[in-house]
């Protein structure tokens, strides 16, 4: 599709977010800037089919994302994941996304390199790239390791700058970087497990919320003697 009566692209970034922290804010942020997106829609997962549901509540997982983009303008808090029940699989989101936001609009799905390495596996991820372009952001002790079927998908559609990529409404991908923050979620899990503070890990907002059940629930998922 040629490039000039495209709208603005916009990201989408979705995670379990069991809790959202400053490296998935900090992701958000800096492909909303780097790329040019208009914004950048924050889905938390519903149940996840690739892993065990956290114990956390699902409404406390949305509350910390609303918590977390509500002071950055760009970033906006997408539910249909969590309202929709049952398995929560990113191709029906991205499909809906898709006819909302209409045939002329850039839609670039952002994933870590641990999600890209896993990315073979998602449901109709073949199909992805006839909705939209990908985006694979590094993520420090996660080295990029794609499946070779999915190396075979890309042959061919790289793009190295982000006018590129506003140029088309889908069928793309690009590598991006960006200041490495070494936060996962598990380590924060761990880290109230074992009695510890988060502070600085994630929004302060977020930090600010956690009742003692959340914090039971967030440890329930992990031993603290793996931090
Ligand atoms: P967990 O430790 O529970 O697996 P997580 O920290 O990996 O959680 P998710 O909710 O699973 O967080 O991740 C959502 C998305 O954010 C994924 O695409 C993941 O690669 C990316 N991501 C998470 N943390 C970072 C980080 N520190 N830097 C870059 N990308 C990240």
């Amino acid at each position: 599709m040629p490039g000039p009566e495209l709208k603005a692209p916009i990201g989408i970034f979705g995670g379990t977010f069991a809790p959202i922290h400053n490296g998935h804010l900090r992701l958000a942020i800096e492909l909303r800037e780097q790329l040019g997106l208009e914004r950048v829609l924050v889905l938390p997962a519903g149940s996840p089919p690739h892993r065990a549901a956290p114990s956390v509540p699902t409404a406390r997982r949305v509350e910390w994302t609303r918590l977390a983009v509500c002071s950055e303008p760009g970033l906006e808090i997408d539910t249909r994941e969590t309202a929709r029940g049952g398995p929560s699989y990113s191709y029906d989101s991205v499909a809906a996304l898709r006819r909302e936001l209409g045939a002329d609009r850039p839609l670039c799905l952002l994933l870590g390199d641990d999600a890209a390495n896993q990315f073979h596996t998602w449901h109709r991820w073949r199909e992805m790239l006839d909705l939209a372009h990908l985006i694979f952001v590094e993520r420090p002790y996660e080295p990029p390791s794609p499946s070779p079927d999915l190396v075979a998908l890309l042959r061919g559609r790289r793009v190295s700058d982000a006018k590129a990529l506003a140029q088309a409404a889908h069928g793309c991908w690009m590598a991006c970087s960006i200041p490495p923050l070494a936060i996962s979620s598990t380590r924060i899990r761990r880290l109230l497990a074992a009695g510890r503070s988060i502070r600085g890990l994630v929004p302060d907002a977020v930090a600010d919320s956690l009742s003692v059940a959340d914090i039971d629930a967030l440890s329930r998922d992990e031993d603290p003697a793996y931090d």
